[in-house]
């Protein structure tokens, strides 16, 4: 990993490739070669692939409160650019995935799981947050500078796909859900919480999901739980944030 770094650093540097580019929400440079276009249809193949091999929930009420609350955090996250579109997936793992599309899935598990639109507005914050972040562009940039790398990542996509699920894993295959760095994570559960706060959310509840997520881990991990961050770590980091904001 330390080379792949060390080679984006340096592309960034020298600025050849013309893909360094600075994220004004992020305070930093991001090294970003893909093209967003191709970015785009790869996640609408994934999101088609999802929706026609997955089982897709018809609990009417549970899709709507999805739609709801993920309007809203989109809303507050200022990305009304593209056409979102939210999917509840039957799964008995608590589990959400983001393509930077424009795709939100939720799987029944996470429903269950949640106590209130608060805690489903973390989720969907953080998820939300990724796609600001372009971590999947940057991601996917960071690998390609070499194609012995893009393939590893995949490989370890791969692993992660047991734990993401299914879904993560065609998504993977796509190359748009490579897994996120810790930093990465990090990210989108602060700007999860500039969402939820701006969109009339309680950022404590925030705290409160990862506290019962943490309880009730079971076998899986889901991407928004991702052990890179531990949930001690994550944990602390949020209620310093939302401290310092002197939110609740
Ligand atoms: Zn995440």
């Amino acid at each position: 990993m330390k080379i792949l770094a060390a080679a984006a650093l340096a592309a960034c540097a020298a600025a050849t490739l013309g893909g360094c580019a600075y994220n004004e929400t992020l305070g930093r440079n991001q090294l970003l070669i893909v093209d967003d276009s191709a970015l785009t249809q790869q996640s609408d193949a994934a999101w088609a692939e999802a929706l026609r091999t997955q089982r897709v929930s018809s609990d009417a009420a549970g899709n709507a409160r999805i739609r709801r609350v993920g309007d809203r955090i989109v809303q507050a996250a200022g990305l009304t650019d593209r056409r979102w579109e939210y999917a509840l997936f039957v799964s008995d793992s608590p589990n959400a995935f983001v393509l930077p599309s424009g795709k939100i899935g939720v799987t029944t598990g996470l429903l269950a799981l949640v106590r209130n639109d608060d805690q489903l507005a973390t989720v969907i914050g953080h998820e939300v947050g990724h796609v600001v972040g372009r971590h999947a562009a940057e991601r996917y940039s960071n690998t390609a500078l070499t194609s012995v790398g893009l393939q590893v990542l995949r490989g370890a996509a791969g692993d992660n796909a047991q734990a993401v699920g299914s879904i993560g894993g065609l998504a993977a295959q796509y190359g748009v859900l490579l897994p996120y760095s810790r930093r990465d994570e990090l990210e989108a559960d602060r700007l999860g919480v500039d969402y939820m706060q701006g969109a009339g959310y309680r950022p404590a509840e925030a705290v409160a999901l990862w506290r019962l997520m943490s309880q009730q881990r079971q076998g899986s991990t889901p991407e928004f739980a991702s052990t890179h961050p531990s949930d001690a770590s994550r944990i602390a980091a949020l209620e310093q944030y939302i401290a310092s904001r002197g939110w609740r």
